[in-house]
């Protein structure tokens, strides 16, 4: 039977409506923050992931101003061929630094990064061995691979259950595969837990296999100035792959692989979107390297951040929320059911409140949340006023406590 396109996708918007898992964006009038202009009015944003700020920051701006003039807006060229300037060159030599790494390759976003490295690294000889948890761009990188890696054939582990990554290496050795790669994120993005990132490497050297971490969440957020779960933990020299996001804590957008020179150099030649996709434009280099110099010399905003943390998880607690045991910023607040986490949202929306609800198939079903994100930039008063707000649209919900 013949079904044009616009039937197709009219019934599978209506299914996503019927499923509550219809999206659609709000449009910003202000530049990100704590208290933006979004469709109209000024809202109290939890939603983002600008942790320390670095958006909209006048030295960053300036930096990135400085380098239109100095080099034009665009690159002109994927990475490799043409389009890898001073300014793309000194940014990675500085992420290295930063990361104690030999070496880190600049990707254009995180998820490209993930898509790109993922995939590179792995053959049809390997296995991936991944927490249920992790990130979309991973499960992606993980499909363009050659590996295996199939949920049905057991090589996905139940969220941080340390013996049933035990278990899965154990099979792997067992089946003989060439490499073994155990993946994880550091932070987890929807519940704001860490990973067990010692037990972790440990049960990697014990097995021989090799670990790459996405550390998205982390960067900015943990470790010395924010270098992230590797520096939290300690465990430099023992985390083969790192990734990390310049997207969320560093303000401007981008994705690196942190590890050796021959990886560097194997991706280069073989990280399909560093090949095929134009280099990001100077100012963004520019601006990124602005931020670094920012992390590692103002401990303040990272203070803030943390500081904020802290009482809003506390606050939430004391008010009987449940943020699922997050450790870090990103700061679930538990509702479970889906289409009751989509009205919180708007009630939240309407009580000025911008936080989003988050549901099947990011999270699993009868897990719905709102995630909420303070920032260095929440004032005591924003989180104060944003706290009534959530108890206000509890009660109206379900009735007083
Ligand atoms: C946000 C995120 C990414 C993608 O990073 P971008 O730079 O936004 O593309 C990758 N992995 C994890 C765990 C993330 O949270």
């Amino acid at each position: 039977m013949h079904l044009s396109l616009q039937d197709w996708l009219k019934d599978q918007l209506d299914q996503l409506r019927r499923d509550s898992q219809y999206k659609t964006p709000r449009f910003l009038e202000t530049p990100t923050g704590a208290r933006p202009v979004i469709d109209g009015r000024e809202v109290i944003n939890l939603a983002t992931n600008n942790y320390l700020g670095l958006a909209n920051h006048p030295q960053v701006k300036k930096a990135a101003l400085a380098a239109i003039e100095r080099w034009g807006v665009g690159a002109g060229g994927v990475r490799w061929i043409g389009g890898t300037m001073q300014v793309h060159n000194q940014l990675e030599l500085e992420l290295a630094e930063f990361k104690h790494v030999e070496a880190v390759l600049v990707f254009t976003s995180g998820f490209t990064a993930n898509s790109g490295c993922i995939p590179a690294v792995l053959t049809e000889k390997d296995v991936v061995i991944s927490d249920e948890l992790n990130h979309a761009s991973i499960i992606d990188g993980i499909r363009l691979s050659k590996a295996v890696y199939q949920k049905s054939e057991g090589w996905v582990y139940a969220h941080k259950d340390m013996d049933g990554l035990e278990a899965c290496l154990r099979k792997a050795e067992k089946q003989g595969f060439e490499k073994k790669m155990i993946i994880t994120d550091g932070v987890f993005s929807m519940d704001g837990d860490i990973a067990p990132l010692p037990e972790i490497v440990q049960l990697a050297e014990q097995y021989g296999a090799f670990v790459m971490l996405d550390d998205a969440h982390a960067s900015g957020v943990l470790g010395k100035n924010g270098a992230g779960t590797v520096s939290h933990f300690d465990l430099h020299g023992r985390v083969d792959i790192q990734l990390g996001t310049l997207s969320k804590a560093l303000g401007v957008v981008g994705g690196y692989i942190a590890g050796s020179q021959a990886l560097k150099e194997w991706l280069i030649n073989r990280g399909r979107p560093y090949l095929f996709s134009t280099a990001h434009p100077p100012m963004v280099a520019a601006a990124l390297i602005a931020s670094l110099e920012i992390m590692q010399t103002d401990p303040e905003p990272m203070e803030r951040l943390w500081a904020n943390t802290r009482w809003w998880k506390n606050a939430l607690a004391n008010a009987g929320f449940d943020t699922l045991g997050s450790e870090t910023p990103i700061t679930p607040v538990y509702v479970g059911d889906e289409a009751k986490a989509q009205q919180m949202e708007r009630l939240l929306w309407d009580e000025g409140v911008y936080a989003l609800s988050i549901v099947y198939p990011t999270v699993a079903r009868g897990r719905a949340r709102i995630r909420t994100m303070p920032s260095a930039l929440h004032s005591t008063e924003d989180l104060e006023l944003a706290l009534n707000a959530f108890k206000r649209v509890r009660d109206r919900l379900t009735g007083p406590a």
